[in-house]
């Protein structure tokens, strides 16, 4: 059996100090025989996990063949954002789990051929899609995040004329404000946007819907209205000292790298503390893009602090790799009880407890007891805090009738419909943070339902 091509990467002490992509993508040959290693299974069970049911066995054998603008072609039959998808995707739980090879070996690399054929499209010239009928409905979309994109594309490819309305000055959302420069190069998610407005979408940035305009009145100008506005809203711990200078959630800290450029400051970009020590609390993707962040802004030490065990941490395994081999430091079973204060009212360390696991708790995961007379300080004068989010609560004003559950995440039936007439929802602020796949194939089955009803 030919082994799965590797991913050529840029050199792990190399790349901790640069935020250059840290993944380098598969050459042609290397593509093809990647490509031939796909069985072309007649029932292709890869298909059932991907959420956007890109037709994986049809697009990997145009490649097979070296067609890659077929493949890429049949791609975006289905997904709009096929660049982005390639990186940062967890194929390894959804296409790639399901794919035979992995009962016995490696799966297919379903994803990084993804990422194959949409960069190859890209530096060739990608072709404008082109121009539908149009049906004279209009349709409204809040969220420039993959949900929003998502169901902006497959609305316009119906004919209907799609509005985004986008609060932030980019458009792209997480993608954009949230996941480095080093694992999705900004260029890329711009380009895949352009491809979007190319489709006759109208995006209009700076555009706060529940201040500008609320839902209400958008709902007086719109046939639809389409909210794919995220989870924006960070949790903290509720410790002593979270409100110390020089502790940051991490949405607000990646915003000012990302979106901001810190890492280009004082010539561009935001100011930012850049820590010696920094500790970052959580263990999810998050935590791990905000940890190598640090590292590259030119932290000297940069510790993961979660509370759980290895096993358990929720990034995924590829990151966490990644995170280990530039040299950020775990430190498991641990868990923050409070944040030291320095001079000025400043982060000067973190007092921790070591955790046990105990029984399973309602996840299924074991909860993690705190060990009694544990307690010690870690150095730190930066503390990046990374335990999720929630949906922003801003675009419920001037919206009666939304509902919501607990959470705060919006309620919607099968077909992605509010609780409001003509009003759809999904992604991050339908399950609350979840990924970007999950969020495109919801957009899609509420975009679907639109569409429906526009055509009744
Ligand atoms: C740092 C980080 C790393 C991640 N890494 C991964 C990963 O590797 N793989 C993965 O699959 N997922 C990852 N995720 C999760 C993934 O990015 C999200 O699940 C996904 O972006 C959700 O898409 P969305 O469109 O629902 O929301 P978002 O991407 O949050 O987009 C929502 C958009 O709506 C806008 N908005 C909000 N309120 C309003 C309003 N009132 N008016 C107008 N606009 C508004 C926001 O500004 C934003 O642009 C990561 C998340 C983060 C934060």
């Amino acid at each position: 059996m030919v082994h799965r091509q590797a991913m050529p990467h840029q050199d792990a002490k190399e790349r901790a100090h640069n935020f250059n992509e840290v993944a380098l993508g598969y050459s042609s040959e290397q593509a093809i025989a990647e490509a031939s290693r796909c069985l072309e299974c007649k029932n292709p069970v890869c298909v059932d996990g991907c959420p956007v049911n890109i037709d994986i066995p049809a697009f990997i054998s145009w490649m097979k063949a070296g067609d890659f603008d077929r493949a890429i072609d049949i791609i975006k039959l289905t997904n709009s954002l096929p660049a982005v998808c390639g990186r940062v995707c967890p194929q390894e739980v959804q296409c790639e789990e399901l794919c035979v090879l992995a009962k016995k070996g490696e799966p297919v690399a379903i994803g990084r051929l993804e990422r194959f054929c949409a960069d190859h499209e890209r530096e060739r010239g990608v072709v404008p899609p082109s121009k539908v009928e149009h049906t004279g409905k209009k349709v409204a979309v809040i969220g420039a995040g993959p949900a929003g994109l998502t169901a902006a594309a497959d609305l316009a490819k119906a004919g209907h004329e799609v509005t985004i309305f986008e609060s932030l000055h980019e458009t792209g959302g997480v993608l954009t404000y949230g996941i480095p420069e080093f694992r999705l190069p900004k260029s890329i998610v711009k380009e895949e946007v352009d491809y979007i407005r190319q489709l006759g979408v109208d995006l209009k940035v700076d555009y706060v819907i529940g201040k500008i305009k609320t839902l209400d009145e958008l709902r007086e100008d719109f046939d639809a209205v389409f909210l794919g506005t995220g989870a924006g809203l960070p949790k903290f711990m509720g410790i002593p000292g979270e409100n110390l200078n020089g502790v940051y959630s991490a949405n607000e800290f990646l915003t000012r790298v990302n979106l901001m450029k810190a890492y280009q400051f004082p010539n561009y970009g935001t100011p930012i503390k850049k820590g010696k020590k920094v500790i970052v609390v959580g263990g999810g993707n998050v935590a791990m893009d905000a940890a190598r962040s640090a590292l590259r802004l030119g932290a000297e030490e940069v510790s993961i602090v979660y509370r759980r065990s290895d096993d358990e941490l929720p990034a995924r395994r590829e990151e966490i790799d990644n995170a280990k081999e530039e040299g950020i430091v775990f430190r498991l079973l641990t868990n923050p009880v409070r944040i030291l204060e320095g001079e000025n009212m400043t982060v000067n360390g973190v007092e921790c407890i070591r955790m046990e696991l105990g029984e399973p708790d309602e996840s299924g995961r074991r909860s993690p007891v705190p060990k009694e007379g544990s307690e010690h300080v870690i150095d730190a004068d930066v503390v990046i805090i990374a335990i999720g989010t929630s949906p922003n609560p801003m675009i419920f004003s001037g919206s009666s009738g939304l509902e919501t559950n607990s959470r705060g995440t919006i309620i919607v039936d099968e077909n992605g419909k509010t609780s409001l007439d003509n009003v759809y929802a999904a992604g991050d602020a339908v399950t609350g943070a979840a990924t970007v796949i999950s969020a495109m194939g919801a957009a899609k089955v509420a975009a679907a339902s639109i569409n429906r009803m526009l055509s009744n």
